[in-house]
């Protein structure tokens, strides 16, 4: 007898714990299924994002950010502290911790939602069936009527930089080294391979970034872009642009170190470092998530077809998250999971696609949402600019922290706020003022016309909306 559930989600990342739990408060029956287990067979909820991503980056750059910050401003407040040092093991223990509360967290929402954790591996076998094999090789089979696949993502690997864990690490390696390397090498100037070179750059590791493309971080525009170069390599990364690997190769001395070959243009360059960090994108994980009867769709890349809701070509089946197209994000799958509970329970929920925000945690933080101005005129939309400075913000000087500046894109005929990007001190948070105005379709008049706290980091934002029009304050206005 299988046992039976109105959903079973296969996976517990952000995706699908969200997705499980709101389809438990809406009143179904359900199960989570969830093959990363404790060394006691216990699930492990959280996914990529809490056991091995967004967190435990988090937790190692805000660490590293102090003790920067320690080491190179402390003084400028009056502080005399550039003696300090760092004991790796016990940030990790940190890290270790914060990640735990937070797993453990996610348990307890199960239990207090009555959400059925399963531990093993999910199978879909065909519609309204999931065969769920043990820690130990047990098997047993689950009825539902909605399954929701959720199995989320994976570090793509290159073949010049084959992963042995020891000198070549991906981004879950890179969270747990026991020590500061001297010489760390990054391929990949993405969001991850900025994050991962930022942190061990600020505990004193000489770091070098290898990026392919010619480009760098493409989603912004090339004005925010350069400023956002300059910021980081003044900082200390050493970013390569237009610098592909193409190979690799390890030593064995003394001092273990791996050299890397990459080409430059016409030229090819070689680079040598104690640790070696791949960061060249993620890929979904469908390989082994339905059985090859079940039909289930899966594109070349290895994505899970879907439609806009979330429908995959199987009856009844969903698919949210990184296994699917679109950013890979962990908040752009959690939508996805309330939006998948909330349309079995007849709501009419949708996501708005053309809505992610996007973040990358350096310090200042970079965050962009909507449309920045090189795509406006690519799409022959007709936009002004609105940017204002932290350097003349009293806020972000009287905290020494004044790198960075917003700029706002809005559309000239209707004043309505295309897009925004932010290079600053907590742009993530500040962003979301905007992503929250332009849900509202709100115009740069609307933020202008709104009274903002003084003295606060948001009146950026205030004042790059007054800037849209020349009407910023603190700063001397475009002639228009
Ligand atoms: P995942 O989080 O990958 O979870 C999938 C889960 O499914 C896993 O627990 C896995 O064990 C389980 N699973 C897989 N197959 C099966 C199966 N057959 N049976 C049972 N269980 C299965 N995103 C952000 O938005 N902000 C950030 O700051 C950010 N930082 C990141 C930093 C790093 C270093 C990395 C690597 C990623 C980061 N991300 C960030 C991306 C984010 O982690 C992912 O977008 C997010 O975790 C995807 O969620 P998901 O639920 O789709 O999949
Ligand atoms: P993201 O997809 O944002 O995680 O970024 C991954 C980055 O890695 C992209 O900017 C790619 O251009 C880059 N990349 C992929 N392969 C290579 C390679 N062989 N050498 C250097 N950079 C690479």
């Amino acid at each position: 007898m299988s046992k039976q559930f109105d959903v079973v989600v296969i996976g517990s990342g952000p995706a699908g714990y969200v997705a499980a739990i709101r389809c438990a408060q809406l009143g179904f029956n359900t199960a989570c299924v969830e093959k990363w287990q404790s060394a006691s067979n216990k699930p492990i909820y959280g996914g990529t994002c809490l056991n091995v991503g967004c967190i435990p980056s988090k937790a190692l750059l805000d660490s590293s950010h102090k003790f920067y910050e320690m080491q190179r401003h402390f003084a400028d407040h009056g502080i005399r502290a550039e003696q300090g040092s760092i004991d790796v093991a016990a940030m990790m223990e940190r890290k270790n911790k914060v990640v735990g509360q937070l797993t453990l967290g996610v348990a307890g929402l199960f239990k207090s939602n009555k959400v059925t954790g399963i531990s093993g591996t999910g199978t879909l076998l065909g519609r309204g069936r999931v065969r769920v094999t043990g820690p130990e090789g047990s098997q047993e089979e689950l009825s539902a009527s909605s399954v929701i696949l959720a199995s989320g993502s994976e570090p793509s690997a290159i073949p010049p930089t084959p992963v042995d864990n020891r000198l070549i690490v991906d981004s879950t390696g890179a969270l747990e080294f026991d020590a500061v390397p001297e010489r760390l090498g990054v391929i990949g100037a993405g969001v991850i391979g900025l994050e991962l070179g930022s942190v061990w750059s600020r505990l004193g590791s000489q770091v070098t970034i290898l990026e392919a493309l010619d480009d760098f971080l493409p989603a912004l525009d090339r004005q925010m872009a350069r400023e956002a170069l300059k910021i980081l390599t003044r900082q200390g990364l050493e970013i390569k642009l237009g610098a592909k690997v193409t190979g690799s190769s390890t030593g064995e001395g003394k001092k273990k170190s791996v050299t890397v070959n990459y080409e430059d243009g016409d030229e090819s360059g070689e680079a040598v470092f104690d640790k070696l960090i791949v960061a060249v994108g993620r890929r979904p994980v469908s390989g082994d998530l339905a059985d090859s009867a079940a039909g289930l769709a899966i594109d070349k890349r290895g994505f899970v077809e879907v439609d806009e809701y979330c429908a995959t070509n199987l009856p009844d089946v969903y698919a949210v998250g990184d296994l699917v197209r679109g950013p890979m994000l962990a908040h752009k799958g959690m939508e996805e999971g309330v939006m998948v509970a909330e349309r079995l329970a007849g709501k009419k929920t949708q996501v708005n696609y053309d809505l992610v925000p996007s973040v990358i945690y350096t310090h200042p933080e970079i965050a962009w949402a909507g449309r920045n101005e090189d795509e406006m005129k690519q799409a022959g939309i007709e936009c002004r600019t609105g940017s204002f400075s932290f350097a003349a913000s009293g806020r972000a000087l009287a905290a020494n922290d004044t790198d960075g500046s917003v700029k706002l894109v809005v559309e000239k005929a209707t004043d309505r706020i295309a897009g925004c990007q932010i290079i600053g001190a907590s742009a993530a948070d500040l962003l979301q003022q905007i992503v929250i105005a332009m849900e509202f379709s709100a115009s740069a008049e609307d933020i202008a016309l709104t009274m903002f706290s003084h003295p606060a980091l948001s009146e950026v934002v205030h004042e790059s909306a007054l800037a849209v029009h020349g009407h910023a304050i603190h700063k001397a206005n475009r002639k228009r």
